[in-house]
Formats: C-alpha cells, sequence, structure tokens
C-alpha cells in the first residue's frame, strides 16, 4: 500500500498538500494549531491526531507547512524524540540559513531532512502547473519520491538544506521586481489618466512576455561574461536616464529603476 504521510499545518496550503495525499489513497494523519481546520479533511478520510507528538509517530514521512520556522520549532521542538528515523520534509517558507539550522537540529535527532520550497498556489497543488523545489537529505526525497510527486513537479536541487530556500526566495524577488515595474508603468501612464487595465491587458502583459523570451539570451551573456558592447551600453543608459526623466517629470518616483542604472553605469 501507500506511505502513510502526516501533514502538520492546514492552513490554505497544508489543506491542499493533505488533499492531495489523501486523493491519491496515502493513510493521511493531520494536525493544527486550530483543530477545526481539519474536520474537511477528516471527512475525506485522515486520521486527526490530538498531539503534535502523536501526529509525527503515525507516519515515516511528515510534512509542515506552518507560517514560519519559529512556528515550526515551536511545534515540533515537543515532538523531537518522536523524529528519529523519519523524514522531515519542510514546505514552510524561510531564509536559506534557517533551512540549514533545521537539517542540523533534525541530523541531530536522528531524523532525514528535505527543506522544500512551493512555487505553486493552493489551487494548483497536484498540477501540472505546481513546481516545488527540494534540497537536502537525497535519501530521503529518493524514498518519498513518489508521494512528493502527488504535490506537483518535483526538482531534487542538492544536499544543502538552504538550496531550495535560495531559489525559491530568487524566483520571489524576481516576481516582486516584475511587479514594482508593472506597478511604475502603471504609475506613469496613469499620470495622463490611462487606466490601469486597459493598458496591462493591451500593451503591458504583451511586452512583458517578449521581454522573457529575452532572459536566456542575458543568462547566457552572465554565464559566459561576455562582454557587453559599447554601443548596447549606451542605448541602455540612454533609455534608462530617459525613463527616470519622464517619471520625474510626470510626478512618479521611478525609484525602482535607479539600482539598475547604478548597475548598468558600472558595467
Ligand atoms: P495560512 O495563513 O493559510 O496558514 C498558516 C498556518 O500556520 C496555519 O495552519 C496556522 O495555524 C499555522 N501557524 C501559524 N503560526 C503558528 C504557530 N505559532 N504555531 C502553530 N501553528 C501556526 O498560510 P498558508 O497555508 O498559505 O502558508 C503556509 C506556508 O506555505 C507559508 O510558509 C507560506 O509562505 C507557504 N506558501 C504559501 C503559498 C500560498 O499561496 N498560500 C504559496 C507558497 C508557499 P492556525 O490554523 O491555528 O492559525
Amino acid at each position: 500500500g501507500s506511505t502513510p504521510v502526516t501533514v502538520i499545518g492546514l492552513g490554505a496550503m497544508g489543506q491542499a498538500l493533505a488533499t492531495a495525499f489523501l486523493d491519491a489513497g496515502h493513510p493521511t494523519t493531520v494536525w493544527n494549531r486550530t483543530a477545526a481546520k481539519a474536520d474537511p479533511l477528516v471527512t475525506k478520510g485522515a486520521v486527526r491526531a490530538e498531539t503534535v507528538a502523536e501526529a509525527v509517530a503515525a507516519s515515516p514521512l511528515i510534512v509542515v507547512c506552518v507560517l514560519d520556522y519559529a512556528a515550526v520549532h515551536g511545534l515540533l521542538g515537543p515532538a523531537a524524540e518522536e523524529l528519529s528515523g523519519r523524514a522531515l520534509v519542510n514546505l514552510t517558507n524561510g531564509t536559506a540559513q534557517e533551512a540549514r539550522t533545521s537539517a542540523q537540529w533534525a541530523a541531530e535527532l536522528g531524523a532525514e531532512y528535505v527543506d522544500g520550497g512551493i512555487m505553486a498556489i493552493p489551487p494548483t497543488i497536484g498540477t501540472p502547473d505546481s513546481v516545488i523545489l527540494y534540497s537536502g537529505s537525497q535519501q530521503a526525497f529518493n524514498t518519498h519520491s513518489t508521494a512528493l510527486d502527488l504535490l506537483g513537479a518535483s526538482k531534487f536541487l542538492g544536499t544543502d538544506a538552504g538550496l531550495a530556500s535560495l531559489h525559491d526566495l530568487a524566483l520571489l524577488g524576481a516576481m516582486y521586481g516584475m511587479f514594482a515595474g508593472a506597478y511604475n508603468a502603471i504609475a506613469m501612464v496613469g499620470t495622463e489618466k490611462v487606466a490601469a487595465a486597459e493598458f496591462t491587458d493591451e500593451l503591458l502583459v504583451p511586452w512583458l512576455r517578449s521581454m522573457v523570451a529575452v532572459l536566456p539570451m542575458l543568462a547566457e551573456e552572465v554565464d559566459s561574461a561576455a562582454a557587453v558592447s559599447e554601443e548596447r551600453k549606451l542605448v541602455e543608459r540612454v533609455a534608462l536616464t530617459n525613463i527616470i526623466d519622464t517619471a520625474k517629470a510626470q510626478g512618479v518616483a521611478a525609484n525602482f529603476v535607479n539600482p539598475l542604472q547604478a548597475i548598468k553605469d558600472n558595467t
């Protein structure tokens, strides 16, 4: 039969994770601080653990997904003795350093630790749109990859437990950079009463889509440390200066472009 799985933390994400395991027929034990959040899962066949220690003791694979690492350690600390010999997969968002510290902590308890970064939202868990990054114990990842693959496309990045967080946060940073640029663009045309929705649908989204296609070329330049031509440097400098000057003249800060201009000035 399928491996028994325990899911600790039944927020929006934890519920989606537990549902994916249940739907695939895994015996699933659940625990949440606010016990009532387990009710819909129990209706579907999950077993409600009364304590975290009981939840940990129920399965060889423990998946934790709560708000932050302080919550993870607050919960697992009192159940530490039960962790020996089990695989702990922590899908809580945190820093690379927090992941490494947790891996050390788990190793001292005799547990196999895998850290994960969920590149998905709860409704896409269990679909091909969900990508989950993992790092840490290769052995635990291999042993439980069939179960973990139920959550989305699994990518194992290496045995340094911090790698999943590092990649997760790098990707989130790129996303926020794009959002910052989009807000700035909307603010710039907004000074002339152009509606955000119309601008976004007709111009911004198609433009950003076509610019995403340029990223592999940019990455290749970084990898090969290729020298950027003097002509292109000049063109980029003029464009950035024009963006900043026009934004300022229209009363928009354009602060987000300033660091890019500083980088370009130094290359
Ligand atoms: P929710 O706010 O829906 O749920 C938070 C969960 O953490 C609840 O189970 C809550 O318990 C628990 N919790 C918070 N503080 C404590 C504490 N001190 N002790 C015990 N339990 C605690 O958040 P999500 O489920 O959306 O997010 C969970 C993790 O998943 C986060 O790290 C988030 O970054 C990550 N994630 C979420 C995504 C999303 O789109 N939602 C996408 C990618 C990653 P209680 O129910 O009792 O409050």
